[in-house]
Parts: structure tokens; sequence; C-alpha cells
């Protein structure tokens, strides 16, 4: 690829594929543990002792956040679309996932946890997102 070609491409294209040449995962929720642990954040990963097993927890600020695919979790942008196909299949499998989000999020915060939720679509706009979760989280330090 020519320096040109790589210049025009979106700054999104091109952070994605820069970190595949880099070799690192891209994914929703590397995105966002990379953000937060490049802003000075300190947390833990897929806590297998809370109820829905949270992606990133941060304990003494007993919040926790869930980063979720749109599609599966029926974020209500373009990707939590349902396909034409065999829709009853995938009405019940949604809902079973909504279904089962709400019940984990009231347990967290029954037991006074903070839930935050990052939708994958989120994670294109990692400058908006860093913004929000600073603005939540309070300082890093
Ligand atoms: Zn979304």
């Amino acid at each position: 690829m020519g320096r040109r070609q790589f210049d025009i491409m979106s700054p999104d294209k091109r952070s994605a594929l820069m970190a595949r040449i880099r070799g690192r995962d891209t994914g929703p929720e590397m995105i966002v543990r990379r953000l937060l642990h490049g802003s000075g954040y300190r947390f833990r990963i897929h806590a297998a002792n809370l109820p829905g097993r949270p992606d990133i927890v941060f304990r003494s600020r007993r919040t926790v956040i869930f980063v979720h695919g749109c599609f599966w979790h029926r974020h209500d942008c373009g990707l939590g679309y349902t396909p034409k196909t065999r829709r009853q299949f995938w009405q019940n499998k949604f809902n079973g996932t909504v279904e089962r989000d709400r019940r984990v999020h009231e347990a967290l915060t029954a037991s006074g946890w903070r839930v935050i939720v990052v939708w994958e679509c989120e994670t294109k706009k990692s400058l908006a997102l860093a913004r929000r979760l600073a603005k939540v989280l309070g300082p890093a330090a």
C-alpha cells in the first residue's frame, strides 16, 4: 500500500489497519481496555464472581463495564437489526439476551455496583468514548 492510499483512509480505518499490522486484537472489548489503560485506569477483567461476569471491573469505584455487541444485545443503532429469515428464531434469541442483561444489571445494582454499558458502535469513536468514560469514572488516579 502506498503512502497516499494510507493517508486518504479515514482515521478509523487507519487505526484498525495499524492495529492489525501490530497484531493486536481490534475487538470492541480490547479497544475499551486499551483506551482505559492508556488513560491510566487500573481494573480487573472478567470477574467470574460477579453476576454476568462483567468485562471490566473497577473494585474501588464499585463500577463495572459491559462491552456489548450491538447485534446480540439489541442496540438501537444500525447494527442491531433483525435478520430477515428465521425471524422467530432470532427474536427468541434476542429476547433471551436482553432479559439476561436486565437481570444481571438488576443484580449488580442491587448489591451497590454501578453498571456502565459500552456499545460496540461507540468503540469506533474512541475519543468521544474516552470522554464519556472519564466523565462517569472520574479521574484515573
Ligand atoms: Zn450500536
